[in-house]
C-alpha cells in the first residue's frame, strides 16, 4: 500500500517570522495525522528556524532545489550536506519553474538526482507537458523523455526512495487543474513507463504526486483515483488553514480506500 504524501512548496515566499508562524498553526491543525506523509519545502533562508519548530512531530521538511557537487566555488549554490546539516530530508528536483526561469535540464536533475540519493535524501522529482505540447497532442513523449533521461543510471534499490509529481505546466499556479480523468491517464502512463524501467514491484510501490492548482475543493477527487498518491501543493500550502484542509481530506480518503481493500481481501 502506498501511502500519500502530501507536499506543501512555499516557493520564494515568506520571510522567517511568516514562515515560522504559519508552521507553528500547521502544527496544531495536523499534528494527530498519520495516515499521510507531510513533507513542507519553505525557503532556503526559513529552513533553519521552520527545521526547530517541525522537529520530533509528523511534518517533514525539504528543499526546493540544491547543487550536485557537496562543496567549493558555485557562488550561490547549496549542496546536499548543507540541506541536510540544517534538517532536510526530501528535496524538490526539476520544478518546472526551474527548468522554465532557470533553464534546468534534464541531464542537470539527473546530477542532481543520483547525489540526492546517494546522500540519504528523498527526491521529490518534478515531470509534466506545457500547454502547447499538450495541445499537439505530445504530453505524453514530453513526460516520457522528461522520466527516461532524468533517470539515467539510477539503480533499482535508488529508485525504490524516489517520489515522482507529475505537474503540468499549464495547472501550475493558474487556478485551472487537470481533471482528474487527466491526471489518473498520465499517471498510468507514468506508473507503466516506471514498470519498463524498474520492474513491476518498484512500478506499484513509487509515489505519484499530482501538483498543479490542488485547494481544498478539488483534492478528494483527484486522491479517489488509483495511480494519485498525493499532491504537490504551492499556493494552498502557504496558508495553513487550507493546507490543513487538504491533508485532512487526503487522510480521509486514504482512510476509506484502505479499509475497502481490507474488506476485499
Ligand atoms: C507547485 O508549485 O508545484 C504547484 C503545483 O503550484 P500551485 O499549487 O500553486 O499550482
Amino acid at each position: 500500500m502506498r501511502i500519500p504524501i502530501i507536499g506543501g512548496n512555499w516557493k520564494m515566499n515568506k520571510t522567517v517570522k511568516e514562515a515560522v508562524d504559519m508552521v507553528e498553526d500547521l502544527k496544531q491543525r495536523v499534528g494527530n495525522i498519520q495516515d499521510v506523509e507531510i513533507v513542507i519545502f519553505p525557503p532556503f533562508t526559513a529552513l533553519k528556524s521552520v527545521g526547530e519548530v517541525v522537529k520530533g512531530t509528523n511534518i517533514g521538511l525539504g528543499a526546493q532545489n540544491m547543487y550536485w557537487e557537496e562543496e567549493g566555488a558555485y557562488t550561490g549554490e547549496i549542496s546536499p550536506l548543507m540541506i541536510l546539516d540544517i534538517g532536510c530530508r526530501y528535496v524538490i528536483l526539476g520544478h518546472s519553474e526551474r527548468r522554465q526561469y532557470f533553464k534546468e535540464t534534464n541531464e542537470e536533475i539527473n546530477k542532481k538526482l543520483k547525489v540526492a540519493l546517494s546522500s540519504g535524501i528523498t527526491p521529490v522529482v518534478c515531470v509534466g507537458e506545457k500547454i502547447e505540447e499538450r495541445r499537439r497532442g505530445k504530453a505524453k513523449k514530453v513526460v516520457e523523455e522528461q522520466i527516461k533521461d532524468c533517470f539515467k543510471e539510477i539503480t533499482l534499490e535508488e529508485a525504490r526512495r524516489i517520489v515522482i509529481a507529475y505537474e503540468p505546466v499549464w495547472a501550475i499556479g493558474t487556478g485551472e487543474t487537470a481533471t482528474p480523468e487527466q491526471a489518473e491517464e498520465m499517471h498510468l502512463f507514468i506508473r507503466n513507463l516506471l514498470k519498463d524501467l524498474f520492474g513491476e514491484e518498484i512500478s506499484q510501490s513509487l509515489r505519484i504526486q499530482y501538483g498543479g492548482s490542488v485547494k481544498p475543493a478539488n483534492i478528494e477527487e483527484l486522491m479517489k483515483e488509483k495511480d494519485i498518491d498525493g499532491a504537490l501543493v504551492g499556493g494552498a500550502s502557504l496558508k495553513a488553514d487550507s493546507f490543513a484542509e487538504i491533508i485532512k481530506k487526503t487522510a480521509e480518503i486514504s482512510k476509506i480506500s484502505s479499509s475497502l481493500r481490507s474488506k476485499n481481501e
